[in-house]
């Protein structure tokens, strides 16, 4: 068996390696792909393994990171490869499984969300020559100084994704267990349909914003490197997917909806400085500060000054909302603010659509279907092809499904190829 002209990544989620059955299918999948293609196989970890080592790990150590943390996740894929190579053999293909370090991902430092810095990919084209069926591990690899780190959760898809641009590979697919890129989370509105075509940017977008199919930091890669990205079901594989195609391709296509999904973000809490200076450097001063700190902040409204005074409330992480606010409080003198705020029981709306550019009106319709369901909005911010609204926690299932309704989700928001 000889190395093939073309060469394809397959990344295979959790749910795509939860069993022996499970592997098998998916070893079919890279079998029958390698009748025309080098294959190159990512794993995760088998079903909620990551989780169970989480778990286990707070057990022995609440709230442990850092090296052994990697240490021990790390042994999540360990498990999948070796057995994704095992039935790949046993179905007379010849395979072999690499760990990360093995495979050659060297990255930066930072355990838990390290970055990749390089693929070394002479091992892996060694294997290649051999017309093996490589199956490498996602989600982890090593330091220069040898130290084995994580990229992040759900990190196996920038795996993936950076192996298909080392490899120059024609295509990377993300088998998942869902049939790929929905209007909405189908299990918030059951209407939610798939979405054949999305583009990077508004992928990004949705990524960014909960919709947990794609790893954000994957799509990122992916627009990067144009590579040809899809997602889709292991347990369906003859069905298309998602294509994740350039935004040039998207906007030559006739897009007949504005809108071309749902994103919903309930991990986010409030945070308002409440009667602060209205003078130059109270924002930098803030947002020095919270930066310092190493808090993301994301939307941020400052109210219209009166009497020289006006009111600065953002968003943060829920995770970060203690310290956020223990931070403003610190130099609440400094800035002549009278108080600071926090709510954790807020959400966060988003409709994304590269459909958006040059179409008048769809803020609008977004604002009045959210007034006429009774739902105030806290705070609204925008960019080219997203509009977010900030709404209380509770009305927030609601929200997404009367948006979906308004933007007219349910039908086929296909783009027509012209
Ligand atoms: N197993 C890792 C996780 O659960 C990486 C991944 O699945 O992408 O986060
Ligand atoms: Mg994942």
């Amino acid at each position: 068996m000889a190395r093939k002209a073309t060469t394809i990544v397959l990344k295979f989620g959790g749910s795509s390696v939860a069993n022996s059955e499970c592997i098998e299918r998916i070893s079919k999948i890279a079998i029958r792909e390698s009748k025309e293609h080098n294959v190159i196989v990512v794993t995760s970890a088998m079903g909620k393994t990551t989780n169970q080592l989480i778990d286990l790990a707070n057990q022995v150590c609440p709230g442990c990171d850092g090296r052994e943390l990697d240490m021990l996740l790390a042994t999540g894929e360990l498990v999948s490869i070796s057995l994704a190579a095992m039935a790949i053999q046993k179905l007379g293909h010849p395979a072999v499984s690499l760990t990360g370090w093995q495979a050659g991902f060297v990255t930066e430092s930072s355990h838990n969300k390290a970055r990749i810095a390089e693929i070394k990919c002479d091992r892996i084209n060694k294997h290649l020559e051999l017309g093996e069926i490589v199956v490498v591990a996602g989600f982890q690899g090593i330091t220069e100084d040898g130290e084995v780190t994580t990229l992040g959760r759900g990190g196996s898809d920038t795996s993936a994704v950076a192996l298909a641009s080392a490899f120059k590979a024609d295509r990377c697919d993300i088998y998942t267990d869902v049939k790929g890129v929905y209007t909405t989370d189908p299990r918030v509105v059951k209407e939610a349909t798939k979405l054949d075509h999305i583009s990077f940017e508004e992928m990004i977008e949705l990524a960014s914003l909960g919709a947990k199919v794609l790893h954000p930091r994957s799509v990122e890669l992916a627009k990067k490197y144009n590579i040809d990205l899809r997602v889709r079901s292991s347990f369906k594989p003859e069905n298309k997917g998602t294509e994740v195609i350039s935004l040039q391709r998207m906007k030559d296509m006739e897009l007949t909806k504005a809108v071309t999904g749902v994103a919903l973000d309930t991990k986010q809490a409030k945070i308002a400085i409440i009667s602060v200076a209205d003078r130059p450097g109270i924002a930098s001063k803030v947002f020095g500060e919270l930066g310092k700190n190493k808090i993301n902040v994301d939307m941020i409204i400052q109210s219209v000054p009166r009497d020289g005074i006006n009111d600065i409330a953002f968003t943060v992480p829920r995770e970060d909302m203690e310290t956020a606010k223990a931070v403003c409080e610190e130099i609440l003198k400094d800035i002549e603010g009278s108080k600071v705020e926090a709510d954790d029981g807020i959400a966060k709306v988003s409709i994304v659509g590269a459909g958006m550019l040059n179409r008048p009106g769809v803020a609008s319709t977004l604002f009045e279907t959210l007034s006429q369901a009774g739902i105030n909005i806290q705070m609204i911010s925008t960019s080219e092809i997203k509009i977010s609204c900030l709404i209380d926690e509770a009305d927030a299932t609601k929200a997404v499904q009367v948006i979906h309704d308004a933007f007219e989700l349910e039908k086929s928001s296909e783009p027509i190829i012209v």
